[in-house]
């Protein structure tokens, strides 16, 4: 990995001016090369378990994030002319608010959009939701929420200028998350609902036009103590050859007595073949399945009752996977599938910082590179990476891409199909800002890819 130190150090100089954007307004925030792309992000822009945020096609990569209302906005970089396009509103979000608020906790940020590009070079988003609303229909796996699951198309193909809504999916979704296949199949997978709902997948192999009906995969049911739901928090990610990866966390979803807590760490694997899952090391599984089974057949980590979140699962050359989760809020962890087995947990950060998110590269079965957007405790924040060269048995923090002793830094995961000059999104949030728009940024190993205009 050749990654550039570029540490900056920030002036905290906003710009003066914030314009609420109509659908085809450019950004014409700044004068001459600025590092971001856009300063119309909106809350917290980009997701992490809404993912990817962005896909490198036919010489373009296209990022999608949440802008001004929660709406989903897209812009676009042509790498061979160096340009900027965008933002283009590419549809509207139902959860949100006018005005906009300034207060965080306002935003629902659920409905981060997740972006495709199909096989024919159209741009699918999908978003704006957090369950859906129960009056837009029964919930048949689980419990509404906010908002509505909404699937928007570019009209033309590598055009981000005008969209139209395909009213071809659930309503009852969120954290979307997109695994395209080799063959061009999409599989859009999501909670169902609120918490007490399970998590499915929809499929479409005609780019995205129609979608097969739900298929649910990890199991929300009531517990024996008629108060405990089974709930789950699930990051899908392609795995090698015609395959789909899972890693999970469980939540026991209270009624009475309703924690937050999310913990164990599960792992399980599709074969998109014939549809059938199964886990590390091969023993088929019943979905969608339920918290015994996973116990039985899934689980590599039981935190005893730390607080565990889903990290990224990615894979190696010769197809085990690699995890990367977080543990008692401020590590990430780290393991990997090797001789049959689940090694023995890893600490992959060293440093006192929390509210991480990330993703990780598998160079080579011994070369592993994490990527980490941390907090500083009491302070600002840092966006890093950490590199293993053993397998992941040690692991060094390498060099830093963003840090700050005020502002703050959220990263997307990886683009899909990355070009090495524009690999992920993030974000910045500055405590001193008066108001909830987000700068925000594309990095490769060339550095920020600088907009002009
Ligand atoms: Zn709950």
């Amino acid at each position: 990995m050749v990654s550039m130190i570029l540490f900056f150090a920030f002036s905290l100089s906003l710009s003066a001016c914030y314009f609420e954007p109509s659908a085809d307004d450019q950004d014409t925030s700044g004068d001459g090369p600025r590092d971001y792309f856009t300063d119309q992000g909106f809350g917290n822009p980009l997701g992490y378990i809404q993912q990817p945020s962005a896909e490198f096609y036919n010489g373009v990569t296209y990022i999608a994030f949440q802008g001004p209302h929660e709406d989903a906005y897209v812009c676009a970089y042509d790498h061979e002319e160096e340009r900027w396009t965008g933002p283009v509103k590419a549809g509207l979000s139902l959860m949100g608010k006018t005005p906009d608020p300034v207060d965080n906790d306002q935003v629902d940020n659920h409905g981060r959009p997740a972006l495709v590009v199909d096989g024919g070079g159209y741009i699918h988003l999908v978003f704006g939701g957090h369950g859906g609303y129960g009056s837009l229909g029964k919930n048949l796996y689980g419990r509404p929420g906010k908002g509505k699951q909404t699937h928007v198309v570019s009209k033309r193909p590598e055009d981000i200028t005008e969209w139209e809504v395909l009213d071809n999916i659930s309503p009852f979704g969120t954290y979307d998350q997109i695994v395209k296949m080799d063959n061009g199949d999409i599989y859009l997978f999501y909670r169902h609902g609120s918490h007490k709902s399970d998590w499915v997948y929809q499929l479409s192999r005609d780019n995205g036009r129609t979608f097969e009906p739900e298929v649910p995969v990890l199991d929300c049911k009531m517990l024996a103590d008629s108060n405990t739901h089974t709930a789950w928090y699930a990051q899908f990610t392609k795995g090698p050859g015609n395959t789909i990866m899972g890693i999970y966390v469980y939540h026991a979803c209270a009624g009475i007595g309703h924690s937050t807590l999310r913990e164990n760490v599960y792992y399980m694997q599709m074969n998109c073949a014939d549809g059938t899952w199964e886990n590390a090391s091969g023993e088929k599984l019943t979905v969608p399945v339920t918290k015994e089974h996973a116990d039985l057949k899934t689980r590599i980590l039981d935190s005893g009752g730390v607080l565990c979140n889903p990290g990224i699962c990615r894979y190696d050359q010769q197809g085990n996977p690699h995890i990367l989760y977080r543990y008692n809020k401020k590590q990430y962890w780290y393991t990997r599938w090797l001789d049959g087995q689940w090694k023995t947990p890893v600490k992959v950060t060293q440093s006192s910082i929390s509210g991480q998110f990330g993703d990780m590269i598998v160079q080579s079965p011994d070369e592993i590179d994490v990527l980490i957007s941390g907090n500083i405790d009491g302070g600002g924040g840092e966006v890093c990476w950490w590199n293993s060269r053993n397998a992941g048995l040690t692991w060094t923090r390498g060099s830093c891409i963003m840090s700050s002793q005020t502002v703050r830094y959220c990263v997307s995961t990886l683009n899909r199909n990355y070009h090495p000059d524009a690999m992920f999104g993030l974000f910045e949030k500055d405590p001193a800002s008066p108001h909830l728009y987000r700068k925000i940024f594309m990095w490769g190993a060339g550095g920020f890819v600088k907009r002009v205009d």
